[in-house]
């Protein structure tokens, strides 16, 4: 499979915001956000080819629970990701996804192999202010049902929270975040922090990596 890099850092969103973990940087990507900031992730020659069983060694020698595998969009290697995660061993992993690719199969097909590790996706709805707010409904109603995983939005525009408001009603019952544009500074925080007062079922997450400065 295509990687980028392998590291560790702190994991900087969502459910197990905060917690060591061991990141795996996939290669290459479906969308292409104005605002991507891996964006050597998505052309040119930044990869390296790594087998599935190998990744999995390195990661099961670490004693550190969490596995966040990144991208690019994880999605556009699957049957790759998929021989990975099921050779992880008693890890708490989470997949990283822009939610433009259907996630259950995924998910059913690594739960039937019976490991002895979670599976999570971190999913990140694109909204108006990304350039393309694509989105597989589909997964709507799986985390619903599954509670595997959660939704964030990150928003930079009035725009966006416009878009944000015409979906929060339909993800009633799963956990969903909302993040400011970092780099927009804090007019825009308090812009974010005046609607998700104003709204139920939303979690204001702040972008700890660019907080921190921390890849
Ligand atoms: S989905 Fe993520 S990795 Fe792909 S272009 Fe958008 S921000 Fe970058």
């Amino acid at each position: 499979m295509k990687l980028n890099s392998i590291f560790q850092s702190i994991q900087g969103e969502g459910r197990f915001q905060g917690y060591p973990s061991d990141f795996i940087r996939f290669f290459g990507c479906n969308l292409n956000c104005i605002y991507c900031d891996t964006k050597q992730t998505l052309s040119g020659d930044s990869f390296y080819i790594e087998t599935p069983e190998a990744v999995a060694e390195k990661i099961n020698k670490s004693d550190i629970l969490d596995v966040c595998i990144t991208g690019g969009e994880p999605l556009c290697q699957e049957e790759e990701l998929l021989k990975l995660l099921k050779l992880l061993r008693g890890k708490r992993i989470s997949v990283e996804t822009n939610g433009s690719i259907e996630l259950e199969p995924l998910y059913r097909e690594f739960y039937a192999a019976k490991t002895d590790s979670e599976l999570y996706f971190s999913t990140d709805w694109k909204t108006p202010g990304s350039g393309n707010p694509v989105f597989d409904e589909r997964n709507i109603g799986f985390l619903r049902k599954s509670g595997a995983g959660w939704i964030k939005f990150v928003t930079g525009t009035v725009e966006d929270l416009d878009f944000i408001d015409e979906k929060l009603p339909m993800l009633d019952g799963i956990e969903t975040y909302l993040s400011p544009v970092f780099e927009n500074g804090k007019e825009w925080f308090s812009a974010v922090e005046k609607f998700v007062k104003s709204h139920k079922n939303i979690r204001l997450q702040l972008q700890l990596h660019k907080i921190l400065g921390i890849e």
